[in-house]
């Protein structure tokens, strides 16, 4: 079902002269229901190619596929994703239910269907209690659980993170990829998660993409990566502190 194809996909901005490619023929096939990890320094394109899976960004070459359709010329509402992103940015007058059950509004999806998604996001969430509070309320792992639920209620085929830990603090940090591990258990939905922590991903992943100036330099898992790194650059960045 949410089974996603990168096929030499290549990113340029801007056009003639001036362009500047950023992503320079990507493969990667993503099984159904695997939790894959993007991992690469700053700068080194992982957004960028996580937001044209997610199709806010065109791209230039190559071709994009979710659950076994090419989306390259699919709308983003209509790709069957959700993002959670590192600016998490909640609807502040709204309580956590009503941050939950908007985007589903919007879709028209019936009251009752609505409210039992959301009950069952705020358990997977252990958000229950707190339905009635607003957003200044809740301390940050809390926004960031909101945050997830509001990807969960959807109930996409896939889930794309752009790094959603980055403004925790450490143990906030370990105790949210604790939740995504067990998001996932319980769930199985098929996850591209972006960060630029090698530590993060090493725990997370279980197969991880490792990416340095637009081109991917391995992808495997965690312990592939760590034991036979294919580049030199995998070696460095691998064993470098995050
Ligand atoms: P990462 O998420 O790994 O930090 P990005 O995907 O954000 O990297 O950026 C990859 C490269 O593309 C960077 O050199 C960045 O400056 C460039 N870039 C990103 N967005 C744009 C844009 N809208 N226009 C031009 N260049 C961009
Ligand atoms: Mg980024």
């Amino acid at each position: 079902m949410g089974a996603i194809s990168i096929r030499n996909v290549v990113k340029r901005y801007g056009t003639g002269a001036s362009a500047l490619q950023v992503i320079h023929g990507v493969n990667a096939e993503i099984t159904d229901g695997e939790f894959v990890v993007i991992v690469g320094p700053s700068g080194c394109g992982k957004s960028t190619l996580l937001r044209m899976v997610a199709g806010l960004e065109e791209i230039s070459g190559g071709e994009i596929g979710i659950g076994g359709r090419v989306v390259n010329d699919v709308e983003p509402s209509e790709r069957d994703i959700a993002m959670v992103f590192q600016n998490y940015a909640l609807y502040p007058h709204m309580t956590v239910y009503a941050n939950m059950a908007y985007g589903l509004k919007i879709a028209k999806v019936p009251p009752a269907e609505i409210e039992a998604r959301v009950q069952k996001a705020a358990k997977i969430l252990e958000l229950g209690a707190l339905l009635e509070r607003k957003p200044r309320q809740l301390s940050g792992g809390q926004r960031q659980r909101v945050a997830m639920g509001r990807a969960i209620v959807r109930q996409p085929q896939v889930f794309l993170f752009d790094e959603p830990l980055s403004n925790l603090d450490a143990k906030l940090r370990a105790q949210t990829r604790l939740e995504i591990q067990k998001l996932h258990r319980e769930l199985g939905v098929t996850s591209l998660f972006v960060t630029h922590d090698q530590v993060e991903a090493m725990t997370l992943a279980q197969r991880m993409i490792v990416m340095n100036a637009g081109r991917m330099e391995q992808i495997g898992t965690p312990d592939e990566v760590y034991t036979r790194p294919a580049t030199t650059f995998v070696a460095g960045f691998i064993g470098s502190p995050p």
